[in-house]
Formats: structure tokens, sequence, C-alpha cells
């Protein structure tokens, strides 16, 4: 069980696609030390696709050494930063030349639609480890002026070794959010994909050693969060965890990395996020935007605009514009290599049932579903583009995350009514506004508490932009110039230039 091969005949892409199923430690693809294994499941038809190897915390302990040592004698600030950011662009080149292959490994394992991994999340991934290639070499501290018998001034270290965990929905983009970043600056890495989703990680392990990063330098764990995860955030030698995935996942890991060293962490986690309508908007355009706000890789992204609040005056034509593209969505459900296709399966069986049951509370609590609601064909995890209107702020269904292609449209008066609406979450990740008013545009914006904020748009992030959540969506921020005082700690000198005692 050491290797997998995969043979795609698709319509979109025909070639092979292999991998090393094994753990990546030290430079190498290694068996663990427990044996075990994980099924990875088609989510287009529920069969198997293959097994990778399963870590424990021996595994994690042995990789941590690994990376401790890599840290002391080949990376860290004794590699400047020129050279790092030369590595990281070695990087991106291979991920950009095995794009197709990267892209179909993605899409069988997570049932993403394949033009849509192919043309934005590999490019997402390359421009991520060239973007951070360019911030390597302009990690800058601070001389700061006390008086003139004292320099003074600042420092921004690695921390070391740094664990990161992300979660199934985007595998190879969180993978590149993470690990540009954390490398660019000088950190060692231990990182563990979702077990649902190992494939891409795996690939992307076989580049590193092609790229010149040295052996120990980035190690890959595949295993369950309950043990390699709960590994990572009770080691006493990471100095610094970064984790995306759910708030219940991200309140254990602060648990258990406060009971251990007080690790620093950094986390990405749910949301709820309210995606508001006002009378003036372009509505053509804000029913484009809010479909892909929720529809989008079946619903399974964090910054969903969930929560539609529509105001009165355009309440009817909006519903009525809404359900016919949630339909047409729907209609465009099938085989995410097909080229047609725009929806695919929920990426599990777990995830799919979740989410079903999500639906059947929002009939039972008295919503009408004006499209969708029901699983999509027999086979695989498919679920139809739901929309539920006559929703009312305390269901469960607007109050709780579904991480799935569940809208619900809430109606509402004037701009202090939503705004207090749209805040009664204990979520803050993301928001959006449509109209034509700026003002109001401003207004409403700034009044939302949420970490990213859409005008007239939806979930258009970038690489450059600072992402992170408010309230219980997270800590801390990713992406952008932000990313790099998350992989550093500050250092502040003092210097005796002509003080006498
Ligand atoms: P999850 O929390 O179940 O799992 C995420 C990762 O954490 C997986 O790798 C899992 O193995 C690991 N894990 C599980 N238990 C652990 C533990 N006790 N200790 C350490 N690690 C553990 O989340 P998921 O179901 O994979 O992903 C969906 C969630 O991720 C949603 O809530 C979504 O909003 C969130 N998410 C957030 C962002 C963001 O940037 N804010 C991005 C994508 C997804």
């Amino acid at each position: 069980m050491a290797s997998f091969t995969h043979q795609f005949d698709t319509p979109v892409y025909k070639g092979s696609a292999s991998i090393d199923t094994r753990l990546f430690i030290d430079g190498k693809f290694v068996d663990p030390v427990e044996g075990g294994s994980i099924e990875v499941v088609n989510p287009t038809n529920g069969k198997i696709i293959t097994s990778v190897a399963a870590g424990t915390s021996k595994d994690v302990d042995i990789a941590v050494q690994a990376a401790r040592k890599a840290y002391k004698t080949s990376w860290g600030l004794r590699v400047p930063g020129k050279a790092r950011g030369q590595i990281l662009n070695k990087i991106a080149d291979l991920i950009e030349k095995h794009g197709d292959e990267l892209a179909a490994l993605e899409c069988l394992n997570t049932g993403k639609i394949y033009t849509f991994t192919h043309f934005r999340d590999i490019p997402i991934a390359v421009e991520t480890f060239r973007y951070y290639a360019g911030w390597a070499d302009k990690i800058h501290g601070q001389t700061i002026e006390t008086d003139e018998n004292k320099l003074a001034y600042t420092r921004h270290e690695p921390y070391g070794v740094v664990a990161q965990i992300v979660p199934w929905n985007f595998p190879l983009v969180c993978l590149a959010a993470k690990v540009a970043p954390a490398l660019a600056t000088g950190n060692v890495i231990v990182f563990k994909p979702s077990e649902v989703t190992p494939l891409t990680a795996l690939k992307f392990a076989s580049f590193l050693n092609e790229a010149g990063v040295p052996p120990g330098v980035v190690n890959v764990i595949n295993g369950y969060g309950h043990t390699v995860g709960q590994a990572f955030s009770s080691h006493p030698q990471i100095e610094k965890l970064a984790f995306t995935g759910s708030t219940l996942t991200g309140r254990k890991i602060l648990e258990a990395s406060a009971r251990t060293n007080l690790k620093d962490v950094t986390l990405e986690l749910g949301g709820k996020s309210p995606n508001i309508i006002f009378d003036d908007c372009d509505l053509e355009q804000a029913v484009k935007w809010s479909t892909m706000g929720i529809f989008f890789n079946m619903g399974q992204v964090c910054i969903a605009g969930s929560r539609i609040f529509v105001q009165e005056g355009v309440y009817e034509r909006f519903v009525g514009a809404f359900q016919a593209a949630a339909k047409g969505f729907g209609q465009a459900a099938g085989d995410p290599f097909a080229p047609q296709s725009q929806h695919g399966p929920q990426v599990s069986k777990s995830h799919f049932e979740r989410i079903m049951s999500y639906i059947d509370s929002g009939k039972q609590e008295g919503a009408t579903v004006l499209a969708g609601g029901q699983q999509h064909g027999d086979t695989g995890y498919y679920i139809e583009p739901t929309l539920f209107t006559d929703v009312t702020p305390e269901m469960k269904i607007a109050r709780e995350e579904i991480f799935g292609p569940v809208a619900v449209i809430i109606k509402f008066k004037d701009e202090a009514e939503v705004i207090e609406m749209a805040n009664d979450t204990s979520y803050g990740l993301a928001c959006g506004v449509f109209t034509e008013n700026t003002s109001r545009a401003l207004r409403v914006i700034h009044a939302l508490e949420a970490g990213s904020a859409f005008v007239n748009c939806y979930s258009t992030i970038e690489v450059s932009v600072p992402f992170g959540g408010h309230k219980q969506s997270g800590i801390g921020k990713e992406s952008g110039e932000a990313a790099l005082a998350t992989y550093t700690q500050v250092k502040a000198v003092h210097v005796n230039i002509g003080m006498r005692l």
C-alpha cells in the first residue's frame, strides 16, 4: 500500500495521476510506526479510491524531531530570505507544471467541479507560493527612537516548528495559504491534511525535494483529528499551530494548547454569513453574486452567504429570480469531470447526512422549500441546491452553519433592523451588501461584525488581502501581509551605545 495510480479518461482530463500514499517525514515517504490506514472515498459514487497511511502521535513526534533538526541546520534565518523565496517559486512552478493532475486528484477525492478547480484553485495555490516568495526577503523589523545612548530595534523571528491542520473543502488552496507564508518567514512545518481529502497534499509532498526544500522542513502526516491533530495541539515542542476547520474543533485545539505549552494558535473557523440585498441594488447582479455566494463548491465554503436578507420592496422579484437561479444550478448537477457540470456531490456520506438533517429540520420548523430540498439522483452524495423562505431568525437553519447548498431568505424593512438581525450570531466570518447607494453600503458594512466584507460582489477573496474571522469565527489572520505577522514573533532588542551606570 505504498502508492496509488489512477488513469483518468474524462472529457476534461485524460492522463494518469499517481501518489505515494505513505507519510512524508524528513524528506522521505515512510510507513507509519503503528501501521494504520484510512480509506479515501469517491463522493460521486461512495466507492473506495485508495487507502492512505494513518499516522499517530508516534509519527508526529518523529516528524517534530526531524523538523527541529532542519530548523537548526538547514532552514530558519540560516537560509537568506532571497534563497527561501527562490525555493517557494520552484514549488509554485511544480504546482503549475502538475496542475492538471492536481486538479484531477482534487476532484476525484472531493467531488469538486474540475473546471473550477483547474481554473481557480490551482492558480490560487500557484499565486500564493509566488506571492510569499516575494515577501521572503522583505521581513522587516523597526528601529525605534528612544534616546541617543541606546539603539532599540525589533526582529520578526520565526517560531520554529509550526503545526498546520486543514479541512477538506479547499485542500490545496488551504495548504498553500498555510505552508507558503510559514516557509517564507523561516518556519519548519508539520502539516495534517483532512483525513477525508489527503490526496493532493501527498502529491504536493512529492514536489518538495525537487523544489530544493531541505529534508525535515515540511512534513505531511495524514491522520485523524483525534490522533494526529490532537498530537499536534498537545506537543510541547510545537510553538505555533494554525488551524482551519470548525469552531468546535478550534475550541478543542485551543484548550489542548493551553494545557500543554501555551502555543500560539491561529484559528480560521466556521461562519453563518449575512448577505444583505437592499431595494436599490442592481437586482440581476445581486441574484447572480448571491447564487454563487451560497451554491459555489456545493455550499462548502466557510464564507458562504448562507443568510440572505432581502428588503421588502424587492423581495418578491429577488426571490423569484433566485429560485430560478437555484433550480438552474441544480440542473447543472452532475459528474464533476463533465464540462457542463456546475454542481457536484457533498464531500462525504456523513456530511451529506448532516446537511439532509438540516433540510429536514427546516421543513419541520415550518419554512417553505422553494427549490431543491432533496437528494439529487440516487448515487453518491449529491444534494439539490436548496432555497428556504418563510424563515424566522430563531430557526436552526437560520442560526447554525450548514456548510452545504442551503440558502435561507429572510425579509427585512430597514437598515437598523437588518443590521440587528445580521449581527445576531456567534459567528463573524464574512458579510455582503448589495446597494447602489455608496454611503449606505459603507455605513452598513462598517456596522456588521465580520472579518471580510463584500460590497456588490461576494466571495471575491484575494491572496494579497488579509482573511480571518471576528467573534467565534476565528483568531488571527491569514493571507496578505498579515500572514507574515501570523508566522513570526517579535523580539525587541535594546543595545547600550553610551548609557553609563
Ligand atoms: P473539522 O473541524 O471537523 O476538521 C478540520 C481539521 O481538523 C481536519 O483535518 C480534522 O482531522 C482536524 N481535527 C478534527 N478534530 C481535531 C482535534 N480534536 N484536534 C486537532 N485537529 C482535529 O472541520 P471540517 O469538517 O473538515 O471542515 C468544515 C469546517 O471548516 C466548517 O466549519 C468551515 O466553516 C470551516 N472552514 C473554515 C475556513 C476559514 O478559513 N475560516 C475555511 C474552510 C473551512
